[in-house]
């Protein structure tokens, strides 16, 4: 973690917030009403920096910055797929790389935002988790790359960002204060409605009966991609911690705190899980816990020669998930080309590490 003796400013929940700034203004004998300048500033404006909160007299910003940080990443590269996706790589203070997605549809934009810099969960079929883990990230860096993605949309013309997802680099519930924070934050803090986030796991138990607990009803993906312990173990090494029976009794309790959507995510991958025997135990377990399930072609990755399912098996399992009364859809890959799909962030930094010989 990027280790600064002052605060980050951006990593305060809107409570803490509060209390910092109120304190600050006070023993420097300035009226209240500063503090909430610099709220309306951090929340509403989305200054990239504390200089640019020019309605604080100038002795009033450098003494903010001279007590608290306000780290925002700096863009590292940003590319746009033939599609209108858009990844950037963000590179944070101390010179780890992340990356997170815009995807326009007619209706929406969506936002995928990291959770770690890199991943420890190492599963099979991403090249996130290839790269090893580097390090957690803070509530601000989280926050930080929703700030900067909107303020780049709202340039480019893309319009607000209407949908945030955690599907970045890392397992969000493996880095449980700083996610809970960051939900926090851009709920209350910058008004993004709970149902319109959704946290994506690979299956960390305790992280999912910690959401379960939470009152907001912020949405759940599993990252399913095989319904049976056996073959979820090829593919997902958290199978040996968190078996998917144990998985799916927490997804109940999540369930069961009611009101809270959940889909699975299953990337289909030719001749490794597309079997039709596995369309009726995938059906089970949705229909346990009310889950829509989507359906992901497999995205090509460096360093391992599987291909997507043929468009007619993955036709052919959305169709027998309808017949056994489970909602599916199959979605369109977005950003191929930039590797800003699923399964792909970190390939194309990883070669460009490789590149320098670092
Ligand atoms: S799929 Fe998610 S949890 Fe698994 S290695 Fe990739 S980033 Fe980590």
């Amino acid at each position: 973690m990027a280790e600064s003796p002052r605060p980050d400013l951006l990593s305060l929940t809107p409570e803490a917030l509060r209390r910092v700034l109120a304190d600050h203004f006070q023993v420097r004998g300035q009226p209240a009403y500063r503090a909430g300048q610099v709220e309306k500033w951090i929340f509403e404006r989305l200054a990239p920096s504390i200089s640019a909160m020019t309605d604080l007299p100038r002795a009033e910003r450098e003494a903010l910055a001279a007590s608290f940080d306000l780290a925002e990443p700096q863009p590292a590269t940003v590319a746009t797929s033939v599609d209108g996706t858009v990844k950037h790589v963000w590179r944070l203070a101390d010179g780890e790389l992340v990356e997170s997605v815009l995807i326009p549809t007619q209706e929406r934009l969506t936002l995928c935002i990291s959770s770690q810099a890199g991943c420890a969960m190492g599963c099979t079929f991403c090249a996130t988790g290839w790269g090893g883990f580097r390090r957690q990230l803070t509530a601000g860096e989280i926050v930080a790359q929703y700030r900067a993605s909107r303020r780049w949309a709202e340039a480019n013309g893309l319009g607000p960002v209407t949908n945030i997802v955690y599907m970045g680099m890392g397992e969000p519930l493996a880095n449980r204060a700083a996610v809970h924070d960051s939900l926090t934050l851009l709920n209350r803090g910058y008004g993004v409605g709970a149902r319109r986030i959704t946290v994506s796991t690979v299956g960390h138990v305790p992280g999912i009966l910690e959401l379960a607990d939470r009152h907001e009803q912020f949405r759940l993906a599993l990252s399913l991609h095989a319904p049976t312990s056996a073959l979820r173990q090829q593919l997902i090494p958290l199978e040996k911690r968190y078996s998917l029976d144990e998985v799916m009794q927490a997804l109940e309790r999540f369930d069961e705190a009611g009101g809270k959507r959940i889909t699975f995510e299953y990337t289909m991958i030719a001749g490794v899980n597309d079997a039709l025997e596995l369309v009726e135990p995938l059906a089970e377990l949705a229909r346990r816990v009310g889950a829509w399930v989507n359906l992901i072609p497999f995205n090509p990755i460096p360093y391992k020669d599987w291909r997507a399912s043929p468009p007619a098996r993955i036709k052919a399992f959305a169709a027998g998930l309808a017949r056994r009364g489970v909602t599916a859809a199959i979605r369109a890959s977005r950003g191929r080309d930039i590797d800003a799909a699923c399964g792909q962030l970190r390939a194309h930094t990883l070669a460009e590490a490789g590149a320098k010989g670092s």
